[in-house]
């Protein structure tokens, strides 16, 4: 076990799904499904998984967004505050491994439900963003799409010195607030048509992009394997896949922190910390 000897609670079945972990990756073609529990070692909290603080607010819906300039102006208050975190935050030892096992061939394609743009930033360019990203914004009126730090220079002009407000972060870049410091928040409309800016990620309630959804089919169609990574799979838009390499008798194999709702779908499951596994999978691909 080597880098994984010393983990606590390791067991024999995790040193079993480990070594199932690197037999798919040497047959190469693996397709990586991240979730949060990758992020969490760049200091991104999961509230599903078992490093994370549930919230305690639920996540703003797609139909609260679009209903209410109130709603918007709680929303983009609160992100304004969260965005710090996430655009300060860095890839881990698990991104960069899967960005090394890319580039080796083992893995083929990434796919991730995290809007943290952590795989992009440790160089996987190709990752699909299932749930969009952070560093966006689209315009719902002329669906033109911008970079974040365009709207985050914008909104530090008209809200100077808001960002010092008392904040618990969300892996949503969510952050808590309280009423008063929103009510005093100013929002910025699209610098183009002065229509009504979102980030461009999928709310609850939204639908991820169709054509989006079918790539990712194609992506597992082809894998020789799936991987997933850190996530509990609590919601359909990654279990779907899961069901799907299943039923084409694709392996799968989870790195996860407690229990997923793919777990009997997999042939084997490790449930040690993201960073050390991937390293220590990483390492033995190679060596192999
Ligand atoms: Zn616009």
């Amino acid at each position: 076990m080597d880098a994984l000897a010393a983990t606590p609670g390791g067991t024999a079945a995790d040193a079993a799904g480990l070594a199932a972990l690197v037999r798919l990756l040497a047959g190469r073609g693996a397709v990586v499904l991240s979730g949060a529990g990758l992020s969490t070692e760049s200091g991104i909290p999961d509230y599903r998984g078992e490093t994370g603080s549930r919230r305690r607010a639920a996540p703003m819906t797609f139909q609260e967004f679009t209903g209410s300039a109130a709603a918007r102006q709680r929303y983009w208050a609160r992100s304004h505050v969260g965005w710090r975190a996430i655009a300060a935050a860095e890839p881990n030892a698990g991104h960069r491994a899967v960005e090394r096992l890319r580039r080796s061939g083992h893995v083929s394609a990434v796919i991730t439900q995290n809007v943290d743009g952590l795989h992009r930033a440790a160089g996987t360019r190709t990752a699909v963003e299932l749930h969009g990203g952070l560093h966006r914004v689209v315009c719902l009126d002329c669906r033109r799409t911008s970079p974040r730090t365009e709207l985050d220079r914008r909104l530090e002009e008209l809200n100077g010195g808001f960002r010092d407000g008392p904040a618990r972060g969300n892996p949503d870049g969510d952050a808590e607030l309280a009423p008063e410091s929103v009510a005093a928040f100013r929002v910025a409309p699209c610098a183009v048509c002065g229509g009504v800016l979102k980030p461009d990620v999928v709310f609850f309630g939204e639908s991820v992009p169709r054509p989006r959804v079918e790539r990712c089919f194609e992506l597992v169609d082809a894998a020789q394997g799936l991987l997933v990574l850190g996530s509990s799979l609590t919601v359909m838009s990654g279990l779907r896949f899961v069901r799907r390499a299943a039923r084409a008798g694709t392996p799968v194999v989870i790195v996860n922190q407690g229990a997923t709702r793919g777990d009997e779908l997999a042939a084997a499951r490790v449930g040690l910390p993201l960073g050390a596994v991937l390293t220590e999978a990483a390492r033995r691909v190679r060596a192999s």
